[in-house]
């Protein structure tokens, strides 16, 4: 919506640290501390426009406008759930679009944001696994969309966002580093000052990049997509295990936690007379005493596309106390907004 052509051609200023933008402004002869200027418009006070950066000479504003672009990620669309989840549809510049869900709960206001347009690899559960991967998300397009559902929460429920989880579209670790650009723009002083602490990068484990973040130094928390713990049915639902073995997954684990001691989470949606025995529950539990960890448990939502259903509220229930009794920390995540395909696993843009 109102986005004219030749959007696409400007620079994304949101991809510009304050160094960068200090380069950029000295050679549109402008003085130095405009770069601190804008920044502050871009970071600190979310501005959706470079009008709004009153403390800016309107002739500057204009030469911007021309060769930058500012908020390039708009919504296009959304749905709320009857349990208050939002699904939103998100506009790129280039015509591409992605999905993000806002999904509030008593104690928490969550973003979760997608970090690629599609996705590569092919779980078998995912509507979008039955995508293409276009291309990789900036890390502007990426803030973006955390900066429009702080918004939206605060506009829809009066509180802003307390976590952000990359659960959304595509492998964040596939693209590696304007996902952690992303994360040093959300957690900077200078910038939108969230935790670390509440913050999430999900992943379907990719054990390379798993000891990168180690090496890296990565301070937010990580979530593996398990969902299997043998690998026979692991390389059934998720293709990307046959090059990233369990055993390769745990090895990589293991040296994160000791790296960063940061926390880490297991994922596991339990599927309909797929993984949801006791057995499973038993090798879900070896698997989870490779390092400190904690379990989350996910309803299914079935989509069209897929085979799978979710499993029965008794078998769920019984593998969570297994896992309870044997000492781990094991929670069910109730699906939320189911009712409008926002669940995890149905991001797929329907309309689009
Ligand atoms: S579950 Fe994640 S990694 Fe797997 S296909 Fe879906 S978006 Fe991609």
């Amino acid at each position: 919506m109102g986005m004219g052509a030749g959007t696409n051609s400007k620079k994304n200023i949101r991809n510009l640290s304050l160094e960068d933008l200090t380069r950029e402004v000295l050679a549109l002869s402008q003085p130095g501390f405009r770069a601190k200027q804008i920044h502050e418009w871009l970071w600190k006070r979310s501005a959706t426009r470079f009008e709004e950066m009153t403390n800016l000479p309107k002739s500057f504003i204009e030469i911007l406008n021309q060769d930058y672009s500012l908020n390039s990620v708009q919504i296009s669309n959304n749905q709320i759930s009857k349990d208050r989840t939002v699904k939103n549809i998100f506009n790129l510049a280039d015509g591409n679009q992605v999905e993000g869900v806002l999904i509030p709960t008593t104690e928490r206001m969550t973003a979760c944001v997608s970090s690629q347009v599609g996705c590569s690899l092919t779980c078998k559960f995912c509507a979008t696994g039955f995508m293409e991967r276009k291309r990789n998300l900036d890390s502007g397009e990426i803030v973006d969309q955390v900066v429009l559902m702080n918004l939206q929460a605060q506009e829809l429920y009066g509180l802003p966002l307390t976590n952000i989880v990359f659960m959304g579209m595509g492998e964040p670790l596939l693209n590696y580093s304007n996902v952690l650009q992303a994360v040093k723009h959300l957690t900077s002083p200078d910038g939108l000052n969230y935790s670390y602490k509440r913050i999430t990068v999900s992943t379907a484990g990719i054990a390379k990049m798993i000891r990168k973040l180690a090496d890296d130094k990565v301070q937010f928390n990580l979530a593996l997509s398990l969902h299997a713990a043998n690998d026979k049915k692991r390389n059934e639902i998720m293709p990307i295990n046959e090059s990233n073995s369990l055993e390769s997954l745990k090895d990589a684990l293991v040296y994160f936690s000791t790296e960063t001691k940061n926390p880490i989470t297991l994922e596991y949606i339990v599927f309909d007379r797929f993984n949801d025995q006791i057995s499973d529950a038993e090798e879900l539990y070896q698997f989870s005493q490779n390092f400190p960890c904690k379990i989350n448990l996910i309803e299914y939502n079935p989509i069209s596309l897929a085979a799978y259903k979710n499993a029965k509220a008794d078998k769920i229930e019984a593998f969570e106390s297994y896992l309870q009794r044997k000492g781990m920390i094991a929670n069910v995540r109730r699906s939320r907004g189911k009712d409008i395909d926002a669940a995890c696993g149905q991001l797929a843009l329907k309309q689009g």
